[in-house]
Order: structure tokens, then C-alpha cells, then sequence
């Protein structure tokens, strides 16, 4: 998290016509902080916006996307984050309604100082606002009692978070275990498969069994994916509903580390064998044992696997043929270890089989980051802000297409600016991001952002009907 704390700007964002912005700027305290020039109010008159450019000789990705120039965020946040599908996305309706205007953005301003409960009568504000402030990236929390931008002036008790989205969070960190690939903050394609499960095992168990229907995954821009749930009900959950949500959902807590095991109640809980039916037999198989090869690659592993298995005449065995330093593929391993009962009783073979299918799950079975999801004021970063790490845009996936996904292929903002400049040489100075790579993700978005305003006007109805019956 970052460090310094500033108070929102007195008076906060008020009027958002172009004129007022320098009446702003003189009452504004932040304005010695962020070294801003009068020039840049310039900037904020709609028909420069368009032409908007960081100014290159040579433009290339690389230049284009260096992030410590100023112009580069400036120009992705005028020309190509989707503002209005967002607006929709939080609102949840096409008119401003309090799931906006109550709302807390928070924002990383470029020296790391974190500007918290900032609130916006509409998206056009919201833009004006991070044009302005041309933060690294923003967050966003609940809808408050009252906004979040005059909360001091509320009284305490007149100043709680009331609603949000259920979000969670799949990171790469919590796989450090057991991917065999990369180490610390990097990521490819293969380890990316482990995130590929979680993903498919999580929006299974929240549509089905939770029945939430309007699931917005999004790709946190380097090793992690987040989830937004704006169903009315995800919306008006409390804490402690959140919390046994989490608690039904997080049954590895405590055992990533694959240094004990994680010993299943029999039968299996429905979801769990539901997950290991569909999904998780044939994803330890193809990235434990064929592609990340984890027993081979990583002997401490192994040890750490036969570790689990109750019977030790057996794990001798098993240690005799294939030593620490054996080059046999975890496949075959995994081949012996599964009959690795012979001499058994009925009930020792049972117990094996077990504990063998335990360690399956253990290993692909979802990792979330709790903290995240269990407080309604928890913030999250918004789609489409870029990482700063990477410059990779945080764009929105469908769990139906993350087969498909390669964050290798994911559009960097040097990417996206440069086919601005190249569309602006050929005299479209005007462009979107309709006529960028980033299209896709934006219609995605769009798509999904219509389909959760329509939920909303449909409950407004239903709502507004029973309040006649009575
Ligand atoms: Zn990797």
C-alpha cells in the first residue's frame, strides 16, 4: 500500500465544466504537490483531448509506454479508458444514482501519495478528476451512506459503507509452492494454467452453487486475476456474509505450502468432488504431472508429497525407486504412487486413495486472497487501470474464454498509444479505443455492464410493483 496519506482536495471536484477548472486549481492545495502548470488546464478542453499524444521522434512501444512520462497515462486515461461503461458498470443504471455518487475512488498519484474517499457526480467528472490528478492507478471501494468526498462533514454514525460488489483475488503468489516455472514476480503462460483452474472452479461454485449470474473477471496486469460480482444480492451483502462465503470457498487455507495434508471429510462435499469431476483430476495431470513436471523439476516436492501419504512401508518404497535425485517424470511417479497399496487391507487402501485424491485437489484446488473479499470497504483496483510494473492494461475476461486467455498477448499502453500515433499519422487524430487492440475488451465490458443495468432496472420494477400491491 502506499504510504503517504493527503486529504482530498478542499472543496473536492465540484462543477466539472471546463471553465471552473481554474477557479479549482487556485483553492487547491494539492496543486504545489503535484507541480502542475497552468498549461495543463488546457488540456482539459475536449477537442485537445482528442489529439492528445506524449510527443516521440521515434515512437516505438517502448517509448510510448514509459511510464515516467506524464503524457503517457494522461493520454490513455483522455482517449481510451472506457469511462462511460464503467460509469454503468458502478451505477448500474444510465442515470447517476447514489451506486455512483456515494461511491469511493481512491487514487496512486505518480509520487506514491494516496489520495483516499474521492467521489464523482458522474463519469465525466470522474475523468476530469484523473485527467487532472493523472494518477498511476485507482481503486475502488463501496457506496456509502453519504459521499465519501463531504464525510466529514457527516457525522460519524451518518458515514458507513452500505453496498458493494463481492470481489476476489487469485494471485500468483499463493502457487510459489508448487509452480516450477517461474519464481517471485514473474509469470508465463504455464504457471498462468494454475490461475486458468481457480478460475474455472470459483465462477463454477458461484454460479452454481451461489447463483450469481453477472461475473466480471479481470486480469490484474501481471500475476493475478480479480473477480466482480454485481448481482442486488452480492451487492447488499454484509461482512459476516461475505466472510462465510469466503470460509465455504477457502478449504486449502493453511495447507499451499503442501507441508501437511489437507485430510477431506468422505464423502466429499458436493462442490469439492463436483470440481474434482470436471476439473481438477484432469488439470493436476496435465499441469502437475505432464507440464510443470513438479516432482521431477522440484525433488523437496516430491519428498514433501510422500510426506502425506499414511502409509510409511509404502513411501519407503517409493522413496527406494525414485531418490531425490531421480530423473524419472512425475507421471510415472504418480503411476506407483497410486497402487502403491499391494500388501494393503481394504481399509488401508481406502485411506490411500484418499489421501492420493486429497493431495490432488490440495494442489489445484482455488487460492484466494481472503482479506480481499471479506470487508465491504475493502478497495480494489478498477478495470482497465494499467500496472505499473508491466504496462499492461487490466482488462476484463469471461471465465468461458479464460482458456484462451495468454497474458502475453494482453495490450500494453505503449502498445495502444502507438496505434494512436499511427492512426493519427494517417490524419485520424480523433481515435478511440474502438480502433485499438483494446476494443474486444472494451465491447466486453460494455456487454456486461448493459446486462447488470438491466438486472438493476428489472429489480427496481419488481420492487416498485410490490410497494403497489401494498
Ligand atoms: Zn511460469
Amino acid at each position: 500500500m502506499p504510504g503517504m496519506q493527503v486529504d482530498p482536495p478542499a472543496g473536492g471536484p465540484g462543477q466539472s465544466a471546463c471553465c471552473h477548472s481554474l477557479v479549482r486549481t487556485l483553492r487547491d492545495p494539492l496543486t504545489l504537490l503535484l507541480g502542475r502548470s497552468s498549461a495543463l488546464d488546457k488540456l482539459f478542453a475536449d477537442d485537445d483531448l482528442k489529439a492528445m499524444l506524449p510527443k516521440m521522434d521515434n515512437a516505438t512501444e517502448e517509448s510510448m509506454g514509459d511510464l515516467s512520462n506524464p503524457m503517457v497515462m494522461r493520454t490513455y486515461y483522455s482517449r481510451l479508458l472506457p469511462w462511460k461503461a464503467m460509469f454503468l458498470w458502478l451505477n448500474q443504471s444510465y442515470v447517476p444514482t447514489r451506486q455512483f455518487t456515494h461511491r469511493e475512488f481512491a487514487f496512486t498519484l505518480q509520487n506514491e501519495a494516496y489520495l483516499r474517499y474521492q467521489s464523482f457526480a458522474g463519469a465525466d467528472e470522474l475523468k476530469q478528476e484523473v485527467l487532472r490528478l493523472n494518477p498511476s492507478r485507482f481503486e475502488i471501494g463501496p457506496m456509502y451512506s453519504g459521499r465519501p468526498k463531504d464525510r466529514k462533514a457527516l457525522m460519524k454514525a451518518a458515514f458507513r459503507p452500505m453496498t458493494r460488489e463481492l470481489v476476489f483475488d487469485i494471485d500468483m503468489t499463493d502457487y510459489d509452492s508448487v509452480r516450477t516455472c517461474c519464481k517471485d514476480k514473474k509469470m508465463c503462460s504455464r504457471c498462468w494454467k494454475f490461475i486458468t483452474v481457480a478460475v474455472k472452479v470459483l465462477d463454477e461454485i458461484l454460479r452454481s452453487d451461489f447463483g450469481f449470474r453477472h461475473i466480471l473477471w479481470v486480469y490484474s496486469g501481471r500475476r493475478g486475476i480479480h473477480a466482480w460480482i454485481s448481482d442486488p444480492a452480492a451487492l447488499q451483502m454484509t461482512d459476516e456474509q461475505r466472510s462465510a462465503i469466503v470460509r465455504y470457498i477457502d478449504i486449502v487455507k493453511g495447507y499451499t505450502t503442501m507441508e501437511k495434508r489437507m485430510a477431506l471429510h468422505r464423502p466429499l462435499h458436493p462442490t469439492v468432488e463436483r470440481a474434482y469431476e470436471t476439473c481438477l483430476r484432469s488439470a493436476f495431470a496435465n499441469v502437475v504431472l505432464k507440464d510443470q513436471d513438479c516432482w521431477k523439476t522440484d525433488p523437496h516436492q516430491w519428498e514433501q508429497v510422500l510426506g502425506l501419504i499414511p502409509d510409511k512401508e509404502n513411501v519407503a518404497e517409493l522413496l527406494k525407486k525414485f531418490p531425490a535425485s531421480s530423473t524419472a517424470p512425475s507421471i510415472d511417479r504418480f503411476k506407483d504412487l497410486r497402487k502403491a497399496h499391494t500388501r494393503a487391507t481394504p481399509k488401508q487402501v481406502e485411506r490411500h486413495d484418499q489421501a492420493v485424491q486429497d493431495l490432488q485437489i490440495q494442489y489445484m484446488y482455488p487460492r484466494i486472497d481472503t482479506e480481499v473479499s471479506r470487508k465491504l470497504n475493502h478497495l480494489l483496483k478498477a478495470p482497465f487501470c494499467i500496472h505499473p510494473g508491466t504496462g499492461k492494461v487490466c482488462v476484463p475476461i469471461l471465465a468461458s474464454q479464460i482458456d484462451s486467455f495468454d497474458p502475453d498477448t494482453v495490450p500494453t499502453v505503449g502498445k495502444l498509444l502507438l496505434e494512436l500515433e499511427e492512426l493519427s499519422r494517417r490524419g485520424d487524430t480523433a481515435a478511440d479505443w474502438g480502433k485499438t487492440s483494446l476494443r474486444p475488451y472494451v465491447e466486453l465490458f460494455e456487454r456486461h455492464a448493459e446486462a447488470v443495468a438491466k438486472e438493476k432496472a428489472r429489480e427496481v420494477k419488481a420492487a416498485k410493483a410490490m410497494s403497489m400491491e401494498f
